[in-house]
């Protein structure tokens, strides 16, 4: 059977043209090689014919307009040869296309129903109307820059023109990707909304109504206008805008300023400069590493966990009704996610003032999201509606899911877990249990139930809401279709799962393990802790490890580094100084976002620790940031060689969504790959010279140099058990 193609044209006998995106097997359409070569055909056709009195863009998909361009494709080329000449010339053949679109005589109105993304709001932009379907489905933006990469089909030039310079720069600049319809519309990105369950119908009558004479939409607030009008108040906006990226990407992301560029050579003087910067902008942008890397990272994102899914026959049966034992602080965010994707949800506590507590928590979670206009007040209600606040085992026997994330003590655990098997019904399936345990392994907590085969770790990072990670950590007896109900849970909230072994601090907090030690040990020497905070954060992790340690709470740290070091502390050396402070007192100072270390108390503990030894004041940056990094690098091998997870690349994936870990790198193995495995060898030798042990290399990193292998390509298998 010849498949369909790609975008199809219709042209009904009242003259309205239909260009149709078709729907492919998989995802939202895309712009493919192919679907860009289709549509410039249609274009050519309605460019020639005299019979048509409106052209509507609609996509067959359900829940997309167009998600932009092809990531596996664009993935392709940015590992191919020449990536940054081969995005330029696409870009520019690209821009060619959509100025025919623009150029159309006709009106073109574009039917945004669903994700309009990227390339997908380049082609909208291109029209010259825009209606959206409201409702929750439709989300515009130009996430491009996210992706190390920038709009390069015409967005830089086209969106300041339709919505004014500062806000389309807040949209570029940001990488934005969750413009409602309703902001679009009030921002003028848009001229009208139409009805979600019938929005074509909408477009036509849209276009009936339509009058000669330039659009009308909202534009931006008068004193905007007039800012935007004058020279001089373009450049104090681009000077804030540059300003900006120089402190958010801190140099280390090429895209947002070639994305400034791009925009600022267009905007004062319309024309096809503007179109030809931007598209030697992206492919420069192309030809940087840090593009690849995000765009794997991406990819592997949506992929991760995959393999648990295809090893079963059919998709795993969803779950209807979930329970959370705890209230407290992962217990509450956990339930709020549950209940967020339509989950309802018994949470349990042992007093009804801690459940109240949660659900207070929880309530905390929505009404920030509603000041924000992320979820209308009537939507939030619904939500906390869901989440029922119990203290009995009432609600547990209804649960295909139930999630343990009570106080980190392993015959507390069990007994929880026990009496939650015990509360399911009799026949039937029997639900799936999980332990949210940040340092017990599994298997210890899965040696008290009665079906060890239906339980597992499903291990979520603090703040729930925010962290996209689950570690998913099958025990000795975890059966495959509870690794694949897990698997599908995450993704269903929004998560990304990847599977871990049942080794003791499992993945992220193993890694982190060395890395705050090595903190510790450089605040014993004497480095300031301010300085060693931003030494980490100028290499691109989104807090220093005090401010890491201050988040995770030193308490828990404590409890997580003795897990730790009781299983790898032959080749580690703890710091004194970390197990020595006192979890009661506030490590930091200060407001969020301002916070400093407390250097007097830090101070005072280092003398104390470092018994007599002087200082070094002068410890650069440079030094704290190599001996942190190569520490956990260290580790990952280690962890790696242990079948900790299936590949290299997993372990990159989870350690940039679970920590944060400088993206731009592609996480600790692609940035051991990119510095050359012999040259982390011997890297890790001087400092092993120096600082002793615990620098010694991993002798998979040797084995991989001499071979001229890939740490981030290393597959050991499935993660072992
Ligand atoms: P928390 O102290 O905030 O909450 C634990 C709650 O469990 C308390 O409200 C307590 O009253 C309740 N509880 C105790 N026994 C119970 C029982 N038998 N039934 C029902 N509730 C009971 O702790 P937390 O930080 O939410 O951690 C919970 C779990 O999640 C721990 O296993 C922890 O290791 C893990 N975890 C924590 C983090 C983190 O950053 N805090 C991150 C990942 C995982």
């Amino acid at each position: 059977m010849a498949s369909r193609p790609p975008v199809a044209l219709d042209v009904g006998p009242d003259g309205i043209a239909e260009i149709r995106f078709a729907a492919p097997a998989k995802g939202p359409p895309t712009l493919t090689v192919e679907a860009m070569g289709a549509f410039r055909r249609i274009l050519s056709e309605l460019a020639r014919r005299g019979d048509v009195r409106g052209v509507l863009l609609v996509s067959e998909a359900p829940g997309a307009f167009l998600a932009g361009a092809d990531l596996k494709e664009m993935a392709e080329i940015l590992s191919g040869p020449d990536p940054g000449s081969r995005v330029r010339t696409l870009a520019a053949e690209g821009q060619g296309v959509l100025l025919e679109l623009e150029r159309l005589a006709p009106p073109t109105v574009a039917v945004i129903a669903g994700a309009c993304l990227g390339g997908g709001l380049e082609v909208a932009l291109a029209c010259r109307h825009r209606v959206a379907a409201s409702g929750p489905l439709t989300r515009l933006g130009l996430p491009e820059v996210k992706l190390g990469i920038l709009p390069g089909l015409g967005g830089t030039q086209r969106l300041p023109r339709v919505v004014g310079l500062s806000r389309a720069l807040g949209v570029i600049l940001a990488g934005r990707d969750n413009l409602s319809a309703e902001e679009a519309l009030r921002i003028g990105l848009v001229d009208a909304l139409v009805p979600v369950e019938d929005p074509v119908a909408g477009a036509r009558a849209f276009l009936a109504r339509l009058r000669p004479g330039p659009p009308r939409r909202a534009r931006p607030p008068l004193l905007l206008r007039l800012l935007e009008a004058t020279p001089p108040g373009r450049a104090w906006i681009f000077r804030r805008a540059a300003a900006a990226v120089a402190r958010e990407a801190r140099g280390l992301y090429p895209a947002p300023p070639k994305a400034l560029a791009a925009v600022r050579a267009g905007f004062a003087t319309p024309g096809p400069r503007g179109y030809e910067e931007e598209a030697r902008l992206v492919g420069e942008c192309a030809a940087t590493p840090v593009a690849h890397h995000l765009v794997s990272l991406f990819l592997r994102s949506r992929s991760s966990g995959n393999e648990a899914l295809e090893r079963m026959e059919g998709p795993p049966p969803e779950a209807r009704e979930a329970a959370v034992l705890g209230a407290g602080l992962m217990g509450s965010g956990i339930a709020h996610l549950l209940a967020s994707r339509g989950i309802p949800v018994a949470m349990r506590d042992v007093s009804p003032a801690l459940v109240a507590k949660g659900m207070a928590a929880a309530a905390r979670i929505v009404r920030e999201d509603a000041r924000r206009r992320r979820l209308p007040r009537r939507d939030g209600e619904a939500l906390l509606r869901r989440i029922r606040p119990r203290t009995d085992l009432l609600g547990l026997g209804r649960a295909d899911v139930v999630i343990e994330a009570i106080v980190e003590e392993v015959e507390a655990k069990r007994k929880a877990l026990a009496e939650a098997e015990g509360a399911a019904p009799a026949r039937g399936r029997p639900p799936l249990l999980a332990t949210n345990t940040s340092t017990i392994p599994i298997r210890e907590i899965a040696a008290a139930l009665r079906r060890p085969g239906r339980f597992l770790g499903l291990h979520f990072f603090h703040p729930v809401r925010r962290m996209l990670l689950v570690e998913v950590i099958p025990g000795p007896a975890t059966e495959p279709e509870a690794v694949a109900e897990a698997v599908a849970l995450a993704r269903r909230l929004g998560k990304v799962p990847v599977i871990v072994a049942d080794r003791p601090g499992f993945l992220v907090n193993r890694l982190l393990g060395p890395y705050m030690a090595e903190a510790g040990l450089l605040l014993e020497e004497g480095a300031d802790p301010g300085e060693l905070d931003a030494a980490l954060r100028d290499f691109g992790m989104p807090m220093g490890p005090l401010e890491l340690l201050h988040e995770v709470g030193v308490g828990t740290a404590k409890k997580a580094a003795a897990v730790l070091l009781g299983a790898y502390g032959e080749r580690w050396e703890a710091s004194k100084l970390l197990a020595e402070l006192d979890p009661t007192v506030p490590l930091m100072k200060g407001e969020r976002g301002r916070r400093r270390p407390d250097r007097a108390t830090l101070e005072a503990l280092r003398a104390r620790v470092a018994a007599g030894k002087p200082p070094r004041r002068d410890l650069p940056r440079l030094e704290m940031r190599e001996r942190c990094v190569l520490a956990l690098v260290n580790e990952a091998a280690h962890a790696l060689a242990d079948g900790i997870v299936a590949s290299g690349s997993d372990l990159d994936l989870a350690m940039v969504l679970g920590t944060g870990f400088a993206p731009w790198t592609g996480g600790p193995c692609a940035f051991a790959d990119a510095r050359g495995l012999g040259a982390v060898v011997r890297d890790l030798e001087t400092l092993a010279a120096r600082h002793g042990r615990r620098f010694r290399p991993a002798p998979l990193l040797g084995d991989l140099a001499a071979k001229g292998g890939s740490l981030a390509g290393f597959a050991p298998g499935r993660p072992s058990r």
